[in-house]
């Protein structure tokens, strides 16, 4: 397949893209669109009308695509039903591939958001070529995905790769899973913003409570990057501790998976040169047989926020990821 549409769905936006799958990285055609709140018929109607334009602009260049993958942050089953997703709720329990190929014409492949990433960067960005290599995405929770032997794997239900609900404190905050303690209320954007409040309810970061206008409630993870940045002590204390529940996480997946490669990705991954240093001293710490390990790296993703959508249309191209994409 030379030309497919990658579709990225977001809780806020819809990003459509259409790539050359030999060299997915030139993005042939780009249209993106708010994701609309409200019932699944306008979320597949504002999706079909962003693939809609970047099939039009292939079509007119010449390359019409031939299929379409969509990434969606939910739990998708092997038919392609979304059966959860915390912010697209619109869309839980619809069997997507047909009432999409039903709106646009052309055959439609769904997976995981974190799922079309991770192969993204394992056929053409920081994991090019591992077969052995996990994804963990750090936003609003944690995202994550697995390409073991060089296959994506999805598990019995499609369900695999969701290492943001394993719990790493069972007397930790509670999780909108329903569980006390998953490993993204500590290790994600917003477990960011939490080590920070508690930081700063303890005065040990006045910056950071400067920077709020003395309203805790108000801190969130860019107000740590920033005085972080600043080299202030007490936030660069708060992303150490950060870097410690990362680390924490990962020393248990390179545990039950021992991949060659772990990718950070997600809206942190920007600012990866503040922790993962720490995070990579602190696994070689925890991990078992660490000093064994001299082949397990732990990178930052390097395909930012176009991933999801590139990956997509890779998903697409070889369906379910069991394909020719890695060697
Ligand atoms: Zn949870």
């Amino acid at each position: 397949v030379p030309t497919a549409i990658g579709v990225d769905i977001g809780g806020t936006k819809v990003l459509a893209v259409g790539v050359d799958t030999d060299a997915p990285l030139a993005v042939l055609a780009e249209h993106r669109v708010p994701t609309p709140s409200g019932d699944a018929t306008k979320i597949l109607d504002a999706i079909a009308s962003a693939t809609r334009v970047v099939a039009g602009a292939l079509a007119a260049a010449g390359r019409p695509a031939e299929v379409v993958g969509m990434g969606i942050p939910g739990l998708v089953d092997t038919s392609g039903r979304l059966r959860a997703a915390p912010n697209l709720l619109g869309l839980v329990g619809v069997e997507i591939p047909p009432r999409l190929e039903a709106l646009i014409d052309l055959p439609t492949v769904v997976d995981n958001d974190a799922n079309c990433a991770l192969w993204a960067e394992v056929i053409v960005g920081a994991g090019a070529g591992a077969r052995d290599a996990v994804l963990v995405t750090l936003g609003t929770g944690i995202g994550g995905a697995l390409v073991n032997g060089g296959v994506l794997r999805h598990g019995r239900h499609g369900f695999a790769g969701e290492p943001g609900h394993m719990v790493v404190d069972p007397s930790g905050p509670e999780c909108p899973c329903g569980r006390s303690g998953c490993w993204e209320r500590f290790a994600s954007g917003s477990g960011l913003a939490m080590l920070a409040r508690r930081a700063v309810e303890a005065g040990r970061s006045p910056a950071i409570l400067e920077l709020v206008g003395g309203d805790v409630a108000a801190v969130d993870g860019e107000h740590v990057v920033a005085a972080a940045r600043a080299a202030d002590p007490g936030a660069l204390a708060v992303v150490d501790e950060f870097a410690w529940w990362l680390a924490l996480g990962i020393a248990n997946l390179v545990n039950a998976l021992d991949p060659e490669l772990v990718l950070v990705g997600g809206g942190l991954a920007d600012e990866s040169d503040l922790f993962l240093a720490r995070t990579r001293e602190e696994v070689g710490r925890m991990a078992l047989g660490a000093s064994a390990r001299t082949g397990t790296r732990i990178e930052a993703a390097t395909l930012g926020s176009r991933a999801g959508a590139i990956g997509a249309a890779l998903v697409a191209a070889t369906p379910r990821g069991v394909g020719p994409g890695v060697p």
